[in-house]
């Protein structure tokens, strides 16, 4: 976060080659890292009253002079610290470590002790306070008293080596003596927040005058993060939306004779989009359109038009997704539309030939063929275009910031579209989509019936495998989804090979069963992919591959293993693929942990039986979890902000947001602050990638 302190945290006063490399424990290796060393907790030693009047019952912090200590013997030897100031005196008393307390101490030291404060007899007490010698350090009596004093959670090889809380405590005080932060936030910005300056921000983080100035302190530093991720977002779009983008048709010959062919009417909500891409694709500027819609909303359909439109105005258009199974499924329905009109649809993911890969990559340089489908494979180098219009981006949230940006830096002066079936809290999207415009298919096809929906426990099993013999033998399909074959390190992990083995000889026998995972050969996913997609076969067992975008309408069940280990969002997504025409349909979520099913489970699950609806699982998530917990390792594509909390800073997200365009309009490149430039540019927008392949 500051660049500028990254040099070695043996550049501060106090901090030699051994605690260098104490330091390095717990991840401090710059001064940058030290000075965001944050406590984890604060003590209050503002009031320091003298000793004879501090409350009875209550935790108190005394600052006093040692006058003597001793082992007292008895039945519960004890050691007794006598403490003294001119109003009184105050005993500590430990019934253990008495051979290092007795060493600890010399008379006329200055402690600073707390904990709560008894009565005995006459005596005032404290018992195994916490304990702080603060005299025997020259500016001690600065650090470490009559202030709101910082405690650090320090390892235990610190604590031997005596780099203690207090050490550090002094340490970091020093830091931040000697460091001068540059302030990159425009003046006039900061006063519009009442902002601290980022010195004191920093400072306050540590050593606040007051609890509350540590919150202040938060979001100054809150507001900063946003800002710079903003500014890096839109910075990294800035230069390429300079170059002309072609402008495009609403739509075309092709496009209209796409929609004539449909069976069914598009929805209301998928005209409006079409509405709204239509008018960012025919001004001449750079469309960047988040298309954020439940499962099954039919998101494809919308794409698929708009990537007609490009081809009516001459131009070309590429579809990114996620899975290799999700590319190809695309390919199929894209070309089912495009073949009738005479149009050449590549598919680029990983497994083409060297001679297919050069053919196509040569169609698409050349301009002989019009769509192309692909998984990451299209951002690899050599593929180029004769004359790209429209790239979509299909469940966007797999891919994170970087990759968007990725497709936009290679190919410049394009319309943008990602798509995401992620209901995301609004404060999230204004972040990571804060360059984007949003449009929202808030509305599904007609005659859709909500996915019933029900968790059980493993011995319900063969219950469930009964109902869903009966569901096939109506002519309905099925998916049984395990979790992921190399996820599974337990014996008794019901991987979906041994699975498929034990289902077609057992309880499913005399079903036509197919196995999907993700380690068969490719020509063998796709046989078996096509095969449950003709509805030749009655159930697919397995892993997560299919849990994004696949679309198999005839499918009206599925069965979830080990359901306990899916997060929410992820079984949201499994349960999105059944639900999709207008037969009812069923979502079977078996429980089968190791242990106790764990409370956050049973929530989850909960959750699943009760609401249909993403939004509403994206809100229970919340509540599930927890704020700050939302970005979990699960939910990849998503940045980690140290201070930001993006389900509390609604408004810093939204003003960072403001000032952020505000600030690019008057200065595109952030040529008036150098300071400002360094920070923005060295915002990390890499994420933790989240595959199920
Ligand atoms: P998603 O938004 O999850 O990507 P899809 O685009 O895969 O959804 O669409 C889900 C299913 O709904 C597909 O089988 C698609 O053909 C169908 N569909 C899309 N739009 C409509 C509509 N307007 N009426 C009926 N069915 C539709
Ligand atoms: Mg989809």
């Amino acid at each position: 976060m500051f660049p500028e302190l990254d040099v070695p945290v043996s550049t501060v006063r106090g901090v030699g080659a051994k605690r260098e490399d104490l330091l390095c424990e717990v991840g401090i290796s710059t001064v940058a890292d030290l000075i965001l060393f944050l406590p984890y907790r604060y003590v209050d030693r503002t009031r320091q009253s003298p000793v004879a009047g501090l409350p009875i019952g209550e935790e108190v912090t005394a600052v006093a002079a040692v006058r003597c200590g001793n082992v007292l013997p008895g039945r519960r030897p004890r050691f007794v610290l006598v403490l003294e100031d001119e109003s009184g005196t105050l005993e500590c008393v430990w019934f253990s470590g008495h051979r290092y307390l007795r060493r600890a101490f010399s008379a006329g030291d200055l402690l600073a002790v707390g904990g709560r404060l008894t009565r005995f007899g006459n005596k005032r007490q404290m018992v195994h306070p916490d304990v702080e010698v603060i005299s025997d350090d020259e500016d001690g009596a600065r650090v470490h008293t009559g202030r709101v004093i910082p405690v650090y959670s320090t390892t235990a090889r610190m604590k031997a080596e005596r780099l203690t809380s207090r050490a550090l405590r002094r340490v970091i005080f020093h830091a931040l003596e000697d460091v001068r932060l540059a302030d990159p936030m425009p003046d006039p910005m900061r006063a519009r927040f009442g902002a601290l300056s980022l010195g004191e921000a920093v400072k306050k983080l540590h050593f606040p005058d007051e609890r509350q100035d540590v919150e202040a302190a938060r979001r100054r530093l809150a507001l900063d993060e946003l800002l710079y991720f903003q500014l890096r977002l839109r910075s990294m779009q800035e230069g390429r939306d300079e170059k002309p983008v072609p402008v495009l048709p609403a739509t075309g010959p092709l496009a209209t004779k796409m929609m004539a062919a449909l069976p069914f009417e598009p929805t209301a909500a998928q005209r409006r989009a079409l509405t709204e891409i239509g008018e960012d694709l025919t001004r001449g500027r750079p469309m960047r359109r988040l298309l954020q819609g439940d499962v099954g909303s039919g998101k494809t359909l919308v794409a698929t038009s708009a990537m007609l439109a490009a081809v009516d105005g001459g131009a070309q258009a590429a579809l990114m997704a996620p899975t290799e199974i999700l590319a190809e499924q695309h390919a199929e329905t894209i070309r089912a539309f495009a073949d009738p009109l005479g149009l050449v649809v590549a598919l680029l993911t990983g497994r083409q030939t060297q001679r297919e890969r050069r053919e196509i990559l040569q169609g698409l340089a050349w301009g002989r063929v019009h769509l192309v489908v692909g998984t990451h494979a299209l951002l690899q180098e050599g593929v180029a275009f004769a004359r790209l219009g429209l790239a979509v981006i299909d469940e966007q949230h797999r891919f994170g910031v970087l990759q968007r940006a990725a497709l936009l830096e290679k190919e410049c002066g394009v319309h943008l579209l990602v798509m995401t079936a992620t209901p995301i809290p609004r404060t999230l999207a204004l972040t990571l989509y804060g360059d984007l415009d949003v449009t929202v298919l808030d509305e599904l096809p007609p005659g859709r019936q909500p996915v019933k929906t029900g968790w059980r426990a493993a011995v319900d099993r063969e219950k469930a495998y009964r109902f869903l013999r009966e569901q096939v033998s109506t002519g309905c399909q099925a998916y049984i989804v395990f979790p992921m074959i190399e996820e599974s390190r337990a014996s008794d992990t019901r991987a979906a090979a041994t699975a498929f083995e034990e289902l077609r000889d057992g309880a499913l026998s005399g079903l036509r069963l197919g196995l999907l995972h993700g380690r068969l050969p490719a020509a063998e996913k796709d046989a078996v992919m096509a095969a449950f997609r003709k509805g030749s076969l009655d159930v697919l067992v397995s892993t997560t591959v299919i849990e994004v975008g696949v679309d198999v309408p005839g499918a009206t069940v599925m069965m979830v293993e080990h359901a306990e280990r899916f997060g929410l969002a992820q079984l949201h997504q499994l349960r999105g693929r059944v639900g999709r025409g207008s037969a009812g349909s069923y979502c079977i979520l078996i429980a089968d942990p190791e242990g106790d099913l764990s409370p956050d489970a049973r929530a989850r699950l909960d959750a699943m039986a009760a609401a249909g609806d993403g939004f509403e699982i994206a809100e229970m998530d919340l509540r599930i979890r927890g704020p700050g917990q939302f970005f979990g390792t699960r939910q990849a594509g998503y940045p980690e902000f140290r201070f930001a909390d993006l389900t509390r800073d609604v408004d810093l997200v939204r003003a960072a947001r403001e000032e952020a365009a505000e600030l690019l309009q008057r200065d595109p490149h952030l040529e008036q602050s150098g300071v400002l430039r360094r920070r923005v540019e060295s915002v990390n927008l890499e994420v933790s990638a989240g595959h199920s392949g």
